[in-house]
């Protein structure tokens, strides 16, 4: 028998004798929410799931072995990987820049408005203090009057949403919605921002690695193709941006912003002798100074280039810089490395998430990682299966990993993170490299599963900052 989960929620209410209307309400959403759920229009989230059974006393026990999978986003196509790379203001990309973007569209929308406000739900409310979600709202809309609202309780669909409302003289010009959907990316009003018109016509990796093999291309010819040349200025740009973060990051001392006291040790790290400093050691060494450097002035609100998001941008500059240090590897390599890993990078956000308010750390450092992986991949010349199967265990190997930054600041466990994660992407192309005609599980695969994982997360693992690590900490 077919499994239906709103029948299994009505035949058990009814059974309690509860009423739609008493459910919602130990819910703390609305009666047309549970009637939507029950009717099959749409479906509860893992958090209010876990409540229902609870609340109704539902049998789990062969419920999660037989479910299916919740459905996401459908596409036609994908956007430019510019979308993937944005150079921007630290130290968040959702928390950051997606809301700087929305207001600089708002101010040029309502001209004549003397006052806004916006009110900040879900994720942004709860770690937008820490990311300084309001400093760059009321930064990029003074000197307009901007009063920001922090409304953890309202429920919103989405964890990144913000209403942001225009007045004049007092009176009500307009108020817009926009979701932050991760790695900069905003939903304005519903309308996505201007860089995802579709350039690709492909969703998933086997499409493209079929088609690249029928026209005999690698990877980066099939972005050069989709993009045009023009793309190559834009990651000359990009690559640019990226070793500068790098170069001021193993520069820089001192105690990052956000009150944990939190130690800049990039410096130390490029500088110190490891106690037996043999290559391996050096190499390790050096990779995760490069990528302190980012991530530390990522968290100090400095100039960085997403990868794909803010938090995770220190992973792969790390990777390329090293290499391109120690082999001497041409620039022209280095951005072939990262048409590749945009289109990693670009297939995870299209077909999964970039955001760790969506779907946990998995789909910030897990898609950094399978984005490094195959870089390096390209680098070193390996056939698409090989770079396929690097990105795949990158990612792979990060599924659950959950996101609960220490007082919603993008340091604890943000930064260390970053280099764990490098470290582990040239692991993986690695074993990627050795093992590639025994793979089971193809990259698209791994891509959906990170997606339903993230999905079933409880919103404490979705940079919310009630869980884990942030709910734990004491400071010691
Ligand atoms: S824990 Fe991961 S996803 Fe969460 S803020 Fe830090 S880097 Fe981003």
């Amino acid at each position: 028998m077919k499994r239906n989960l709103g029948n299994i929620i009505s035949n058990a209410r009814k059974s309690k004798n509860i009423s739609q209307k008493t459910l919602a309400e130990k819910l703390g959403i609305s009666t047309q929410a549970v009637s939507k759920w029950e009717s099959g229009i749409s479906r509860p989230n893992a958090e209010n799931l876990m409540k229902i059974f609870d609340i109704l006393d539902i049998d789990t026990s062969n419920w999660f072995s037989k479910r299916s999978s919740p459905s996401f986003h459908k596409n036609t196509g994908m956007g430019s990987i510019r979308s993937i790379y944005k150079i921007g203001s630290g130290p968040s990309s959702s928390h950051a820049i997606g809301p700087e973007r929305a207001c600089m569209r708002f101010l040029k929308e309502h001209n004549g408005m003397d006052s806004v406000k916006v009110v900040l739900y879900g994720s942004l409310a709860k770690t937008g203090l820490g990311h300084g979600t309001d400093k760059v709202i009321k930064k990029t809309l003074a000197p307009i009057k901007t009063a920001v609202v922090f409304d953890k309780n309202t429920k919103v669909e989405h964890p990144n949403t913000m209403d942001m409302t225009a007045y004049r003289n007092g009176a009500l010009i307009d108020t817009v919605r926009v979701i932050s959907i991760g790695g900069g990316d905003i939903l304005y009003n519903g309308e996505p921002s201007s860089t995802e018109k579709t350039v690709y016509d492909f969703t998933s990796f086997s499409q493209i690695s079929d088609y690249c093999a029928s026209k005999g291309i690698e990877l980066w010819q099939f972005v050069e193709e989709k993009e045009g040349t023009e793309i190559w200025e834009y990651l000359k740009t990009v690559w640019k941006s990226m070793k500068i973060s790098i170069q001021n990051g193993i520069k820089d001392e001192g105690i990052l912003p956000g009150g944990l006291d939190v130690q800049k040790k990039a410096k130390q790290l490029f500088l110190a002798q490891h106690i037996d400093e043999t290559s391996e050691t050096k190499e390790n060494r050096l990779i995760c100074a490069y990528a302190f450097a980012v991530s530390e002035q990522n968290a100090c609100g400095g100039t960085i280039v997403t990868a794909p998001t803010c938090g995770s941008a220190g992973v792969l500059p790390s990777l390329l810089y090293y290499e391109q240090q120690k082999r001497d590897i041409p620039d022209i390599k280095i951005l072939h490395a990262l048409a590749t890993a945009g289109i990693i990078g670009n297939l995870i956000k299209t077909n999964a998430s970039i955001s760790g308010a969506e779907c946990g750390c998995q789909a910030e450092i897990g898609s950094a990682c399978a984005m490094a992986a195959a870089a390096i991949g390209q680098l070193f010349d390996l056939a698409i299966e090989k770079i396929e199967y690097a990105a795949e265990i990158a990612l792979e190997h990060h599924l659950g990993l959950t996101c609960d930054p220490v007082c919603g600041l993008v340091q604890i466990p943000c930064i260390e993170r970053n280099a764990v994660a490098a470290m582990r992407a040239l692991n993986a192309v690695n074993l990627a490299s050795l093992l590639w005609n025994t793979r089971k599980i193809s990259f698209d695969s791994i891509v959906k599963t990170m997606g339903e994982t993230g999905r079933d997360l409880l919103s404490y693992y979705r940079e919310t900052s009630d869980g884990g690590m942030a709910k734990n900490y004491n400071g010691k």
